[in-house]
């Protein structure tokens, strides 16, 4: 007996996706409860209840603390409103095709017009479809059922008519012809899964050629029945859910049997049953790959293929894009750029995104698309460019590791050598972090990418370099950045210059180190004092002539006058007040008391505040004479 398994036999896209979001969420240890059986496969459900998930028929029955899942069959909108009323967690499973055709349903009743679904009325993704509505609406399975509605009830309403995406497509085809015929003014959508379709051509392909079909899936799975009843219009059919139920004398006489399985049933039952019939097992190319073939051939959709898609849809995970295919195009939210959220803000229906094809299932119809690969793509082809031209480009500094650091640019990461990221090693690479720094590619070889800031950083300074000297002159004023410190002064970069500003030339005071006033990385005002242009040396002052205490002592403190200073040091032959910082005065030791005073240190303390008047000031030595015996004089004759 020779075996003839379809292509198209298992999983579709969405159950596929529904079934991985609810085993994720159970190994990542959440309490999951999903509404009605998470698919048409027994098996499938009943592992999913042994690792804890809850079948839930209602949500008053999902226990507190569990989250929700919603299957691909969708559900009716008032369970969102319950949701989110309810408080309770959930993640929506729904098929991307099944949200478009709520998303018609919506429109319809928006428009006031009157939907028809062609599909079981029991069925739930039926109902979901319906509870998307609140306008007229009417179910038909098929066209007897169709040709007994007796049409709108207000005979100007409009009609949209939409299929249950598991719904036969013959049976759809002479449904839509009669609505042609006789309601012109219909809008009818073809919703019928591509999945589903692609499965039934292949059954019915299949079952012409065979002595019989075995389609494995659920009971109770409509698109397993559907793929018997295609099945048996050309040859016996019969439905299995496991390999157990397989029965001996089915085969007695079959020369060749195809083997076909609902997009419920996972790929392991289909295994299991294929063993238990298994003598020869030939994978059947099918009509829907044969047809994707054709197609392919005259829009052909591959794996890095550059394309624009117009936004159809968007969720909270992903955008659906209409790519000008039979595809049905999808752009996870993390493939829109590194800020998706904010891409999500700005994106709206209708608009149109470049994007790469990163995978394409002709089988399900669908295309995943990605617009960051896209970016990288286009960022790594300007960056080849860019290292073989030796432009200069922008990027923005990521990261550090052993080596050097990262930067991104144009989307590429570009490794930059610690010894071409900084143009001094003592200067610390973490600074650069979050930068915008520009660099040049020093080489470009597949994904090893090397850059170097250096280079540009260099060249840079040369040019200001050549700039500073060409109108530099003494007295000018710059703004700089102190770059380093050492005992003797601090180097301040005027313009890709360092200058030295020598220690006596900080401050008025007396200091022991640069460090008590300036920092590194401070920002200065300072002026050129000298400058040896056939050495390029370059001498910087940074004291102000206006804050000279000996200026202020001339103008605020004229002979004769008196005041109140702390003593700061005491000799053999008298004290020193400081009058002003930096400017200390003598009182000698004849001038302090109208007694004699022996010793200095008998009437006077280090700190002491006394009243002084001021005799005298040698500008030239420096020199200032203060008398305290003067103003005790004073007192007397007074
Ligand atoms: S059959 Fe089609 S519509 Fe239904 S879940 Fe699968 S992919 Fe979605």
């Amino acid at each position: 007996m020779e075996i003839i398994k379809a292509k198209t036999a298992g999983f579709c896209f969405g159950v596929d996706r529904a079934v991985k979001l609810t085993y994720e969420l159970v190994e990542k240890g959440h309490k999951v409860a999903t509404l009605g059986p998470l698919i048409h496969n027994p098996q499938c459900v009943a592992d999913l209840e042994s690792k804890g998930v809850i079948t839930a028929g209602e949500l008053s029955q999902v226990p507190k603390g569990y989250e929700v899942v919603i299957r691909s069959h969708g559900v009716p909108y008032d369970i969102y409103r319950q949701l989110e009323e309810g408080g309770f967690e959930y993640h929506d499973a729904t098929c991307p095709f099944v949200a478009k055709i709520h998303r018609i349903a919506k429109k319809a009743s928006d428009a006031g017009a009157v939907l028809l679904v062609a599909g079981d009325k029991n069925h739930p993704e039926v109902q979901g479809i319906v509870g998307h509505t609140d306008g007229e609406c009417y179910v038909f399975a098929d066209l007897d059922e169709l040709k007994a509605w007796k049409g709108p009830k207000n005979s100007q309403s409009e009609i949209y008519v939409v299929a249950q995406t598991t719904f036969q497509v013959t049976k759809w085809a002479e449904c839509t012809d009669f609505i042609k015929k006789d309601y012109t003014n219909a809008q009818i959508f073809d919703t019928i899964c591509n999945a589903t379709w692609a499965r039934q051509q292949e059954a019915e392909d299949l079952s012409q050629r065979c002595d019989l079909m075995v389609v494995i899936g659920g009971h109770h799975s409509s698109n397993t029945q559907k793929l018997v009843r295609v099945a048996e219009k050309h040859t016996g059919a019969v439905t299995v859910e496991t390999a157990a139920e397989l029965q001996p004398e089915w085969f007695r006489g079959v020369k060749t049997v195809g083997v076909t399985a609902g997009a419920s049933t996972p790929s392991s039952i289909i295994e299991e049953v294929l063993n238990s019939m298994s003598e020869e097992i030939r994978e059947e190319q099918s009509f829907a790959e044969l047809f994707a073939e054709s197609e392919a051939n005259l829009k052909p959709v591959f794996a890095g293929k550059i394309v624009e898609g117009t936004v159809t849809s968007i969720t909270p995970n992903e955008v659906q894009v209409d790519i000008g295919t039979k595809h049905t195009g999808f752009v996870k939210l993390s493939e829109l750029g590194d800020d998706p959220a904010a891409v999500l803000n700005t994106l709206k229906v209708g608009d149109t995104l470049d994007l790469v094809v990163e995978k394409v299932s002709d089988q399900d119809g669908v295309a995943y698309l990605s617009r960051k690969k896209l970016e990288e793509r286009k960022g790594r082809e300007e960056v080849a460019k860019a290292a073989e031209e030796g432009t200069v480009m922008e990027g923005t500094v990521t990261g550090t590791n052993k080596g050097g650091v990262m930067v991104q640019v144009k989307g590429v990461a570009v490794f930059v050598p610690r010894s071409q990221a900084t143009m001094r090693r003592d200067e610390d690479i973490n600074a650069l972090v979050g930068q915008d720094v520009k660099l040049v590619i020093t080489e470009c070889a597949g994904r090893k990418i090397i850059g170097s800031i250096n280079k540009v950083t260099a060249e840079a300074n040369a040019a200001k370099r050549e700039a500073f000297w060409n109108e530099v002159e003494e007295g000018k004023t710059y703004t700089g950045t102190v770059k380093s410190l050492t005992s003797y002064g601090a180097f301040v970069d005027v313009g890709g210059v360092d200058g030295l500003c020598h220690i006596s030339e900080l401050s008025w005071n007396r200091i022991k180190h640069p460090s008590e006033v300036v920092s590194v990385g401070d920002t200065i005002e300072v002026y050129v004092k000298a400058l040896d242009r056939e050495n390029q040396k370059v001498s910087l002052g940074f004291k102000k002539a206006e804050d000279n205490p000996w200026e202020k002592l001339r103008n605020e403190y004229p002979i004769g006058s008196t005041f109140t200073a702390p003593v700061v040091s005491i000799t053999k032959f008298g004290a020193f007040v400081r009058i002003l910082p930096g400017v200390d005065g003598l009182v000698h030791i004849s001038e302090i008391s109208n007694e004699r005073v022996e010793k200095v240190s008998d009437v006077l303390k280090v700190g002491q505040e006394v009243n002084v008047k001021l005799l005298a000031v040698d500008f030239d030595k420096k020199r200032i004479s203060l008398s305290m015996k003067a103003l005790l004089e004073d007192e007397v004759e007074e």
